[in-house]
């Protein structure tokens, strides 16, 4: 009974071993292949099994001229106003942001303007669209912040942000920043604005071979959220690895604002483009950062993913950027930039990946069309005849 138990015990090791399931050249290959990922940590191999599958579950997404990749996130924003928008609704969100009206393909808005700068930057996307666009009242928040919470048991009314987390209704609409305004910097005295130039000149920044860029991590901002800590601490404990610092800006009073030092001196975004890898973290809201690291061809780590903008969902994490957690800890960012220290060759291909998609979806010919696409559904769902309001002074 021994012998014959001692018999099958063999026989099924040596059926396992010499399964008939891989030849012996196969074998040698799956062989290989063990070995080498018994070379990598765990940490490693769950991050390779991450990018493999973020890479084989993507589809690329090209606009081509009706900005289709974006048109899920109009649907997405519509759709808890499907049964249509009364006037009541706008009444009630009436002090919540500034009231636009398009009438007779004429644009209005209230006198004052928060914030005119952003103002402008979205008039001057309205404007090319008046003659297409039918009656409508808008009631555009211009301020960072999102209105409509679905926890605070406000009633649902339809009000345009430039960004929000999965908390709020608001319809979001590319920032005023593509055109104007945009936080002003002493680099960028008059706000960030122009996309279509900082395409240009972060093109001409991204020149620089992948092989020459620092093998760092780099940020430069204002501590608008203090999730910014952790990596500006790493940078400070290790300077080799990252280059993290805080900045001024215009409600820095005293070194606590910038962590307990001295505020660092702001440092172009086409200097930026030195470094291969680069951070996005929110501030108040999304930053605007985030669409121009990309452009620098440096590989994105874009920190929670909470706050978006129209854009975001077309990016994949691990295709096109490194996702991080918002709370991530010192040794957890340091483990990361390590990984893709050790990887070069992926870093490369996300950051390609990344810039490709930003380089050819994220045109401002795409913001005008989102525009467009945005304020002729919008204008399908209202359900009331629009009337003049004589409150308004025309702007176009
Ligand atoms: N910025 C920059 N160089 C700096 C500091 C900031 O180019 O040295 C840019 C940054 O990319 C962002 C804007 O200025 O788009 C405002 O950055 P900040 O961190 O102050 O605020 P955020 O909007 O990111 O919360």
């Amino acid at each position: 009974m021994v012998s014959k138990l001692f018999f099958l015990i063999i026989f099924v090791t040596c059926y396992i071993s010499v399964s008939p399931e891989c030849d012996s050249e196969q074998c040698q290959v799956q062989e290989d292949e063990e070995e080498v990922q018994n070379l990598y940590s765990k940490g490693d191999n769950v991050i390779f099994q991450q990018i493999n599958e973020a890479f084989e579950a993507y589809t690329p997404c090209q606009n081509g001229n009706n900005c289709s990749c974006y048109l899920p996130v109009i649907n997405a924003d519509l759709k808890p106003f499907s049964k249509g928008i009364q006037k009541e609704m706008l009444m009630a969100i009436r002090d919540r942001g500034t009231k636009y009206q398009i009438f007779n393909h004429k644009l209005y808005r209230e006198k004052d303007c928060l914030f005119p700068a952003r103002c402008s930057g979205v008039e001057y996307f309205i404007k090319p669209l008046l003659e297409k666009l039918p009656d409508m009242d808008l009631i555009i928040n211009c301020r960072d912040w999102p209105q409509i919470n679905k926890n605070w048991g406000m009633p649902l009314a339809p009000i345009f942000s430039f960004s929000k987390t999965p908390d709020y209704l608001d319809i979001m609409y590319p920032a005023w920043s593509f055109w104007e305004g945009g936080p002003a910097i002493s680099l960028y005295p008059t706000g960030l604005g122009k996309w279509d130039e900082h395409r240009k000149r972060l093109t001409k920044a991204a020149d620089l071979p992948w092989d020459k860029k620092l093998k760092k991590g780099f940020f430069r901002g204002s501590r608008t959220s203090s999730e910014r800590d952790n990596l500006i601490l790493l940078s400070r404990d290790d300077m080799s690895l990252v280059d993290a610092q805080y900045t001024k800006n215009q409600a820095w009073k005293s070194i606590a604002d910038t962590l307990g030092q001295e505020p660092a001196s702001e440092v172009s975004l086409e200097e930026h483009c030195k470094y291969k890898y680069l951070f996005n973290y929110r501030g108040v809201a999304a930053s605007f950062r985030f669409k121009h690291l990309f452009l620098c061809k440096s590989l994105v780590f874009h920190v929670g993913d909470e706050w978006k903008e129209f854009f975001y969902d077309s990016l994949k994490p691990w295709v096109h950027y490194v996702p991080v957690k918002s709370d991530a800890s010192k040794q957890e960012i340091r483990e990361l930039l390590e990984f893709f220290q050790r990887n070069d060759d992926l870093a490369q291909k996300i950051a390609e990946a990344g810039h490709e998609q930003i380089w050819s979806n994220l045109r401002i010919k795409d913001v005008k069309c989102y525009w467009r696409k945005l304020l002729l559904k919008y204008a399908k769902l209202l359900k009331y005849k629009v009337e003049k309001d004589k409150d308004l002074i025309p702007i176009y």
